[in-house]
């Protein structure tokens, strides 16, 4: 049996629940009511006076006091709105959506007007928008739109301490802002207690704490690791619904995937123990879930049962759902990090640090006293995350930051500096793509791939097919691509028809990335039916999502005056158009079945999802990206022909790296270290450097 420690920790005082009652008002006035009882409400005043006589603030706050749906609505109170948006920014799509459709509701205006979110390939915002939720990399790129944010009164990079790679570049922009726009009121919003560090970064800026309600909350650990976490969790949630009272159950999952199992696992369990399906209500939230069922996660658990919110991060800061009275953490994320040596980009699932570890417990103590059930010892968490900025590929943000006019991209003031290399390693691929040259200043290409919100491989492919006539099918190709959801449908009791239907797509060994575009040409000739999707496993929301992604594209291919044309039967120009962008991701067939890159010494293999997976022997693959799991594997390959490289990429790919025949095997490791000289030429001088800071 699973046993818990009996280890209590009380954080602070009670307080007195306060008091909602029940009535007959609708949803609206008791979200305008609610106002009055967040912590923050008390500080109004204060605040705003603050806000007014410093440029910059930095506001900490407990999570779910106030700071991201409130302050918004008080500038415009005061009349901000008059000058100006206000923007707020957020480091989650769905934290973006949702916290705009809480405070268009406590206004009681329509979403999308005095109120909205802008996210990625989705702008729910009019003429009449003031009040502005929007990831940090929409903000990025109305950067570009508008350099000097003149539209806005107020910036709000809300969520700090999340440290994402798009918030780093924010600071340092709009710090240099704040000195050209000296009637910009820039508020700097975290949960946590890194606001020291961010005082000092922007000049040794005011620190304003709102004082957080809390109650008590006990920690229990386990006693001794648990080779399963998503069993033990399932099996938590069940100890917690059979031995304690009422309260809803917080799960801390790493993604879409492991919530889906733990919702399976749950109906499962609750079939077996005989648990009536009107006593537990599952809620899953991650970044995403259909729009429809993201609102179903705040609404109140009714009378007697008892809501169970798997959830990813996001929940951490992000979100605050009301009525957690439990909180289960496995203690794992999943986080990304690039590996700048080889471009290989991976999501890796990671031990919480441990301010992680107290954000989540904190959740179940937000209107009484709560529980923490910690699958694991404090003392083997990390003391701290590394930013993404540390870790990513930054490819995107050196050409945005290029495009913005920011000459140096070494100098930049980070508020911790990424790595060298990894500044080199962006340089070196923007360079190869043609989007900077040789003085690494931004090329017209490089201006012209900007315009896409899309990484910088991908809108050289868009850009790039107006040669090969074929626009209309690849960006048909990158918005499926896009979608960051699966596009076929593989249910655990039909795999193996699931994967029959695939196969359909994949005649003739095309590859992925045009099977993906035969899925969409074959559904568009339905006239988009669902039916289709589900007789044929497809996933019709990942459809409907790349066909407004497409719509996008389109619009933006336009945009750059390049005109769409349609190609379809030639299967090689479309290739070629691929590879336009994604040549230096190649791989080339080894006697073992495995691949190897062409440009690096790396072994990869196709990815298991991949329709050519156990079928594909062939010999040159282009692949859409690198992702890291129990292997190397390669996610979306298409097959292509050796000569294509040095016709498309002469200066990336020589005649000798695609000879067919390789020199016997000692001959072979004097060839690759002359090679591997060669390479080191090429590279900027710098890049061998001192790195000691
Ligand atoms: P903070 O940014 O300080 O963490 P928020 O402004 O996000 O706090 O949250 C304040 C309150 O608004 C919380 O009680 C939270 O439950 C509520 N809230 C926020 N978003 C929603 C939503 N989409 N639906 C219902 N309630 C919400
Ligand atoms: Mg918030």
């Amino acid at each position: 049996e699973f046993v818990f420690g009996d280890y209590v920790e009380t954080s602070s005082e009670m307080e007195t629940e306060e008091q909602r009652g029940c009535d007959s008002r609708t949803v609206a006035e008791k979200a305008k009511e609610g106002r009055k009882f967040l912590p923050i409400y008390a500080y109004r005043d204060e605040l705003l006076e603050l806000i007014e006589e410093n440029q910059v603030l930095v506001i900490v706050g407990e999570t779910g006091s106030g700071k991201t749906t409130q302050i918004p609505q008080y500038l415009q109170e005061v009349g901000y709105t008059k000058r100006g948006k206000i923007g707020c920014t957020q480091p989650r799509r769905v934290a973006a959506m949702s916290v705009a459709s809480r405070v268009a509701q406590e206004l009681g205006v329509k979403l999308g007007h005095e109120v909205g979110y802008s996210i990625r390939f989705e702008d729910c915002t009019s003429e009449k928008t003031v009040i502005k939720y929007m990831t940090d990399g929409m903000l990025l790129r109305e950067l570009l739109i508008e350099p000097k944010l003149d539209s806005y009164s107020v910036i709000m990079i809300d969520e700090a301490h999340e440290r994402t790679l798009c918030t780093d570049i924010l600071f340092g922009l709009v710090k240099d802002l704040a000195m050209v726009r000296p009637d910009l009121r820039l508020i700097i919003s975290s949960a946590t207690l890194e606001a020291q560090k961010f005082s000092e970064y922007f000049d040794s800026a005011l620190i304003y704490m709102i004082p957080g309600r809390r109650y008590p909350v006990e920690k229990l650990f386990s006693k001794w690791p648990e080779p399963d976490r998503l069993e033990t969790a399932v099996r938590t949630v069940f100890q917690i619904h059979q031995t304690e009272p009422l309260g809803d159950i917080l799960v801390f999952l790493t993604g879409q995937e492991e919530i889906e199992t733990a919702e399976t696992k749950l109906k499962l369990r609750m079939i077996d123990m005989g648990t009536k399906s009107s006593e537990i209500i599952i809620c899953p939230i991650y970044s995403n879930l259909p729009t429809e069922l993201q609102a179903k996660v705040f609404e109140p658990a009714p009378k007697g049962t008892r809501k169970v919110v798997l959830a990813t991060n996001i929940a951490e800061t992000s979100l605050t759902i009301d009525g957690i009275r439990y909180v289960v953490d496995p203690g794992y994320c999943k986080i990304n990090s690039y590996n700048p040596r080889t471009g290989m980009e991976s999501l890796l699932e990671t031990p919480i640090s441990k301010a992680s570890a107290e954000q989540r417990a904190g959740r179940s103590g937000r209107t009484g006293p709560g529980k923490c059930f910690r699958l694991y010892n404090v003392k083997d968490l990390n003391a701290t995350t590394t930013p993404e900025v540390q870790r990513a590929n930054l490819a995107s943000v050196v050409l945005t930051l290029k495009s913005l006019g920011i000459q140096d991209v070494f100098t930049f003031d980070f508020m911790d500096p990424p790595p060298e290399d990894a500044l080199y390693k962006a340089l070196e691929l923007l360079y190869a793509l043609g989007a900077l040259d040789g003085k690494s200043e931004i090329t017209k290409l490089g201006e012209r791939m900007v315009e896409f919100p899309v990484d910088p491989m991908l809108s050289k492919m868009i850009v790039g097919s107006e040669k090969y006539k074929c626009s209309e099918e690849i960006i048909t190709i990158a918005a499926m691509l896009s979608t960051g959801n699966s596009i076929f449908y593989r249910p655990k009791k039909q795999q193996y028809i699931a994967d029959s239907a695939r196969m359909i797509f994949y005649t003739e060994n095309v590859g992925d990335h045009i099977a993906l575009l035969r899925v969409y040409n074959s559904w568009k000739e339905t006239n988009y039916s669902s039916q289709w999707c589900y007789e044929n496993f497809i996933q019709s929301k990942s459809m409907r999502r790349a066909r407004d992604i497409r719509e996008q594209l389109a619009g933006l291919v336009r945009k750059i005056g390049v005109e769409l044309t349609s190609n379809p039967n030639d299967l090689d120009a479309i290739k070629k158009a691929i590879l336009a962008g994604f040549f230096p991701h190649t791989a080339k067939l080894q006697k073992d079945e495995s691949y190897r890159r062409v440009k690096e010494p790396q072994t990869v293999y196709v990815h298991p999802s991949s329709g050519l997976f156990g079928e594909s022997l062939s010999k040159w693959l282009v692949y859409h990206e690198l992702v890291l799991t129990s292997r190397e594997y390669m996610r979306h390959v298409t097959e292509m022909k050796p000569e294509w490289l040095v016709e498309i990429a002469p200066h990336y790919y020589e005649l000798k790296d695609i000879e067919e025949t390789r020199p016997k095997k000692t001959h072979r490791s004097s060839r690759s270290s002359t090679i591997s000289k060669v390479d080191t030429k090429k590279k900027p001088k710098s890049q061998r450097g001192n790195k000691n800071k």
